[in-house]
């Protein structure tokens, strides 16, 4: 479970860039965070992977306070395996092949070799690119690329998934289709929090919506439709 209770963000330079915000995401729940541009998506995202802190307020993940947790040592890095982060521009090593760039996310948690292959081999089938597994992103189209990005931020099983417009550089059927994955992992446990400017997929999805507004909750519906943006 996420609870933001009264939780405010003002950067160093004096912007207000979350207002008392009030949320509760449950386990299992898919949700899309939709706004114009500064309207504190981003800010929020970063509240969550504790990359900032609120000026007020209380984050808890799973009755974890974020804000009783030490900086140094392991609780940060502990804490963010429970998040899985899939960006707009994929972030794939260019160097690595598909295998390796999941492979990779494993290595980092320090997983058995055998494990390793076995988590890596099944969640490239699930993502629909186990054939592909010795490409290189160069000779992937975008949505594939994504696809692999989503099997990274999944291989070591987060509880949450936080995709930052994952179909900004996609076109309308890849689009749909990542939007499809992301249901699917949603259906198998991960809760899935999606940032996104797409107004037609949003309407499509019938998920929860909560539209930002110059750092306010200005919706929160569930099966909700992308709010205008005036
Ligand atoms: P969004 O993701 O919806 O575009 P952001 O969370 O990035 O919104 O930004 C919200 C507001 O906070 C904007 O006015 C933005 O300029 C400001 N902001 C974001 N990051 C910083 C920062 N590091 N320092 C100062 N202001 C920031
Ligand atoms: P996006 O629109 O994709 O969220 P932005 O262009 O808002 O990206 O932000 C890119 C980076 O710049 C972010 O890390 C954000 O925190 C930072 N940033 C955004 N606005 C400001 C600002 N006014 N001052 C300093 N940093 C900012």
């Amino acid at each position: 479970m996420i609870i933001f209770e009264n939780v405010s963000k003002t950067y160093e330079k004096g912007t207000r860039a979350i207002k008392n915000m009030n949320l509760k995401i449950r386990p299992g729940e898919f949700v899309f965070v939709c706004g114009r541009s500064g309207s504190g998506k981003s800010t929020f995202l970063k509240l969550l992977l504790k990359e900032v802190e609120p000026t007020s307020g209380r984050i808890l993940v799973d009755d974890q306070d974020l804000g009783k947790m030490k900086r140094r040592g392991k609780a940060v890095p502990l804490y963010r395996r429970k998040l899985g982060v899939v960006f707009q521009d994929f972030r794939l090593l260019k160097d690595r092949n598909v295998y390796e760039n999941v492979a990779l996310a494993q290595r980092v948690v320090a997983a058995p070799a055998k494990d390793i292959r076995k988590e890596v081999t099944s969640i490239l089938t699930t993502v629909g690119l186990s054939s592909k597994y010795k490409s290189y992103p160069a000779n992937l189209s975008g949505g594939e690329q994504q696809r692999v990005a989503i099997a990274r931020a999944l291989v070591n099983k987060p509880e949450i998934l936080l995709a930052d417009e994952p179909t900004g550089n996609l076109d309308p059927s890849n689009s749909q289709e990542i939007m499809n994955l992301l249901e699917k992992v949603n259906e198998m446990g991960t809760t899935v929090i999606v940032v996104t400017h797409n107004a037609e997929l949003v309407n499509r999805m019938k998920k929860r919506v909560i539209t930002m507004r110059r750092g306010v909750v200005a919706g929160d519906v569930q099966e909700g439709e992308y709010q205008d943006e005036s």
